[in-house]
């Protein structure tokens, strides 16, 4: 069987759940109090790290919101480094998607294979068990049917910086 890559995940479809915008998943709507501590690309860096403004660990348990309306593709503890992670898959009107990933999470507050809200609180910023001091590891990608990855890698083909692809779809034509 051919390895598969840059296809659309396969999710039910729901019209009252078609995005119309994309927000930052904290600091609702547009990343207040936050910043990147490690923006995509550095360090080979295949999402951003987003960190509370007051530092160390004072954005624990802050709420992580979904970043548009989507649907909801796993919400579930994964191995190593990578610890509670959501992932969510977003389609726009034209019918493109875009998956969005949430991890180190505190808490996971909603449930695989249901539909979201965009800034419906998802979960809470977390540490993965200490870890790490509290930053949410954010990604958003363009080919949303890979697996979940390494986080960090030269090669970036279906990953998009994530605050870049924001700015860039704060609305999305209908
Ligand atoms: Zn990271």
């Amino acid at each position: 069987m051919p390895i598969l890559i840059g296809c659309n995940e396969v999710i039910p479809t729901n019209p009252d759940y078609i995005s119309d915008g994309f927000d930052y998943p904290v600091g609702k709507p547009n990343a207040k109090g936050y910043y990147d501590a490690q923006p995509f690309g550095k360090n080979n860096h295949l999402g951003s790290d987003l960190n509370g403004n007051g530092g160390g660990n004072t954005d624990l348990n802050d709420p992580v919101f979904a970043i548009s309306n989507g649907f909801v593709k796993s919400a579930k503890k994964l191995k190593g480094g990578w610890g509670n992670v959501i992932r969510i898959i977003h389609e726009l009107p034209n019918g493109k998607q875009y998956e969005s990933i949430y991890a180190h999470l505190d808490k996971i507050l909603i449930k695989p294979n249901t539909f979201v809200k965009k800034g419906q609180i998802i979960g809470t910023i977390g540490t993965n068990n200490g870890q790490y001091l509290a930053h949410l590891h954010f990604e958003i990608r363009s080919f949303t049917n890979m697996g979940i990855g390494g986080g960090y890698s030269w090669f970036t083909m279906g990953y998009l910086n994530p605050t870049s692809f924001i700015k860039a779809h704060r609305k999305v034509k209908k």
